[in-house]
């Protein structure tokens, strides 16, 4: 059945009774019109390769207040305003996508908090049907001032990288940033209830990685949940720490790591050092592939939808949100493309993505 006619460069063929329920689930979308699911029918969003797709990282923008040596060039070759997805546009896909089985929403960037009136934007998601929880990825330095405003807009918690304790050595990490503010920022989201804080901290030989036992020790009094990230070659051809190695650093340090059966949406693993109240956990992209439990699709700041992080190939959204399709006919062109999901990353095969981390979300 030809449903659409492909007036944005697509072809959309298919439409299949899964989608039809799927669509209708949360009430956001109910243009098609509804129809019996078979008994046994999974219901939920899942790609071709049978995974179940219930996470959605959105990035606000491209643009950004540090440049992480590891995720950016330094430069400012910025997206136009006018090439940046409104808030209408983002909720009406995340809509779409909830609509679809999406039910944890990440807002990232570049810097979520230097775009004016974020919080405007998830008191916008917060209404839309079917999504449970909202989250943020941030570098913490607006924090201080945006903790309570978040958290009032339905903000859930937020992560917060943080790659140095050393104010000089996080200056250059960050080209500029001042640590300071940045622990400002973590105070006053604990203080918000914005929990768990969890950190991130990206490791890299010759620049951090003496500092993995210091981020663990901030993990014993409660004070830090730790997540020790493995570099993944963005920016130059970077080494990274293997989480195996990390692991020999603690556990030398302070005793046994025990496993703890935390999770977020995401890839990390666990742990807990004998009575510390916070968690370490380890991330690991480089040395061991989590996408076989890949559940997430990314939106970039210009309307791309994302199916892989370290995998170019994207639908365009944009032309389709400003175009007169309706959001049955964008929930087909989405189901096809989440269909192609890549099956796995190909960084041990050495093949990088073009774009930047900003440029993408992380
Ligand atoms: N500006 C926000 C921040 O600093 O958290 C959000 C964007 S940042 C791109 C999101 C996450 O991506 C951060 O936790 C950062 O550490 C991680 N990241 C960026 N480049 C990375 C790399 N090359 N390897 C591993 N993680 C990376």
């Amino acid at each position: 059945m030809n449903l659409v006619k492909p007036r944005v460069g697509l072809e959309i063929n298919a439409m299949t009774e899964y989608l039809n329920h799927a669509i209708s689930r949360t009430g956001n979308v109910i243009t098609l019109p509804p129809q019996p699911v078979a008994d046994g029918c999974p219901t939920g969003l899942y790609d071709g390769h049978n995974r179940r797709i219930d996470y959605l990282r959105i990035s606000v923008t491209d643009r950004c207040n540090l440049s992480c040596i590891y995720c950016g060039d330094g430069r400012c070759d910025n997206l136009p305003h006018e090439a940046i997805l409104t808030y209408e546009e983002i909720t009406r896909t995340a809509g779409i996508l909830a609509g679809m089985g999406i039910s944890h929403v990440r807002l990232t960037g570049g810097e979520p908090l230097v775009r004016p009136k974020v919080d405007v934007l998830i008191t916008m998601l917060k209404r839309l049907g079917g999504i449970d929880e909202i989250s943020m990825t941030t570098n913490g330095t607006l924090l201080d001032r945006w903790s309570d405003l978040l958290k009032k807009a339905g903000l859930g918690r937020v992560n917060v990288s943080v790659d140095s304790l050393k104010a000089d050595r996080f200056r250059e990490i960050t080209r500029g940033g001042d640590l300071a503010r940045v622990l400002a920022g973590i105070s006053s989201a604990k203080r918000a209830g914005l929990n768990p804080v969890k950190i991130n901290t990206v490791v890299m030989p010759g620049v951090n990685d003496d500092e993995i036992i210091d981020f663990a020790r901030w993990t014993l009094d409660g004070a830090a949940n730790v997540r020790f990230i493995e570099q993944m070659p963005f920016t130059h051809n970077a080494g990274s720490v293997s989480v195996a190695d990390m692991t020999t650093t603690i556990e030398s340090a302070f005793g046994r790591l025990e496993p703890v059966f935390e999770h977020g949406s995401g890839p990390a693993s666990y742990f807990r050092l004998p009575r510390a109240s916070g968690t370490i956990g380890f991330i690991k992209p480089v040395s061991n592939c989590f996408c076989d439990n890949c559940n997430r699709l990314r939106l970039t700041a210009d309307g791309k939808l994302r199916l892989c992080l370290l995998d170019d190939s994207e639908l365009d959204l944009k032309p389709m949100l400003r175009s007169d399709l309706t959001d049955a006919e964008i929930a087909l062109a989405l189901h096809q493309a989440i269909i192609k999901k890549p099956a796995r990353h190909h960084l041990a095969d050495g093949i990088v993505p073009e774009k930047l981390m900003r440029q993408i979300g992380g």
